[in-house]
């Protein structure tokens, strides 16, 4: 309890802010690094997910939004259910990549940032997605432009990739859904 009222008081107005978008109660980790111990990406992270939770708590939060880490996180959920407090750590990356977006603070992990872009942007005027245009705008975004070219070119052998975008009905209800959701 009395640990629980000493990060209560060192609360941030970014900790709240995200606990407040990604429904997650940041100030009930205790630091016992279980989620750290699962994550399949913290290895390649400048920060592992519980040095996020505790430096949110201290109200470090130039150092978090400019993290890879929370570009990086694949949102598998091992840290939700490995967590004895009951945090999902997929949701508050989601809400810090929204809140860093949002202050304008450059991606730790750009081509990632390209990839949600490229990837919403199909969604949103198409209604799905066509994997050959989308990755070949995302290539061009990020200039990695002959990167994965023959992994690229054994999933159309294939037949994974679609060569035509076929259209989907109701792209208004797609639209509304995007209006619904904008931050
Ligand atoms: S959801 Fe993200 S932070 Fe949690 S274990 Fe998976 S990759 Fe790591
Ligand atoms: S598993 Fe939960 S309580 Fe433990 S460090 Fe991670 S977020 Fe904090």
């Amino acid at each position: 309890m009395v640990g629980e009222r000493i990060l209560l008081a060192e609360a941030s107005g970014l900790c709240e802010e995200i606990e407040r978008r990604s429904g997650q109660s940041l100030r009930a980790c205790y630091q016992c690094g279980e989620c750290t111990a699962g994550c399949p990406v913290s290895h390649a992270a400048d920060l592992t997910p519980n040095q996020v939770t505790r430096l949110l708590q201290l109200g470090q939060d130039n150092e978090v939004l400019r993290s890879s880490m929370i570009w990086l996180c694949a949102g598998c959920e091992t840290c939700a259910t490995r967590c004895p407090r009951g945090v999902s750590l997929s949701r508050v990356m989601d809400a810090l990549r929204e809140a860093a977006v949002l202050r304008g603070i450059p991606a730790g992990e750009p081509a990632i940032r390209t990839f949600h872009e490229t990837f919403l942007r199909a969604a949103r005027h198409h209604g799905r997605i066509h994997e050959i245009s989308m990755l070949m705008e995302c290539k061009l975004r990020s200039r990695h432009l002959f990167s994965d070219l023959l992994l690229g070119a054994k999933l159309l052998l294939k037949g994974k990739l679609a060569l035509i975008s076929s259209p989907v009905r109701d792209r208004d209800k797609v639209e509304d859904i995007f209006s619904a959701t904008r931050p």
